[in-house]
């Protein structure tokens, strides 16, 4: 199921060049509406239910109604992002709540190196390698 937008809760980002769910969705869904300055989802049926939209929105306005077989209707699952760890918070049917805390990185914020250490590879797009391939393989991979 799609992602969508709690109007009530939405202030779009404070009218700011590019709301942090325009910024952070993957496939270019939100949107903003200029005249409410609500977001919303353009194509529901494009949307993977990735939950970055969810964890990012600074207002937990976005939510996600999940598949009946992970939450039964009735039931929700919302994450609260902080800057070193994500607190899910699980609602069942019934009422209990369950919180489940993760850390979200290993490294202090800013200082994360994309390429691990390794070279940038050749560069080569057509190529079969991802960028840091060979090296990053950890193994001799025979030349072609
Ligand atoms: S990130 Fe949240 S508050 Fe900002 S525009 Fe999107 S839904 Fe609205
Ligand atoms: S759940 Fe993921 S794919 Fe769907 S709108 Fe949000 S960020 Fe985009």
């Amino acid at each position: 199921m799609p992602s969508f937008v709690i109007m009530e809760k939405c202030d779009g980002c404070k009218g700011q060049d590019k709301t942090a769910c325009q910024y952070i969705c993957p496939n270019d869904l939100m949107v903003l509406n200029t005249e409410t300055m609500k977001a919303y989802n353009r194509d529901p049926q494009m949307c993977w239910e990735c939950y970055n939209c969810v964890k990012i929105c600074p207002q937990q306005a976005v939510d996600i109604r999940g598949y009946a077989d992970f939450i039964p209707l009735g039931a929700s699952v919302t994450p609260l992002r902080g800057s070193e760890d994500i607190m899910w918070t699980i609602k069942f049917r019934n009422g209990m709540l369950k919180r489940f805390k993760f850390p979200i990185r290993t490294t202090p914020e800013g200082s994360a190196d994309p390429l691990g250490g390794f070279d940038e590879g050749p560069g080569d797009l057509k190529g079969v390698e991802l960028m840091t391939e060979p090296a990053s393989l950890g193994c001799d991979v025979p030349k072609k």
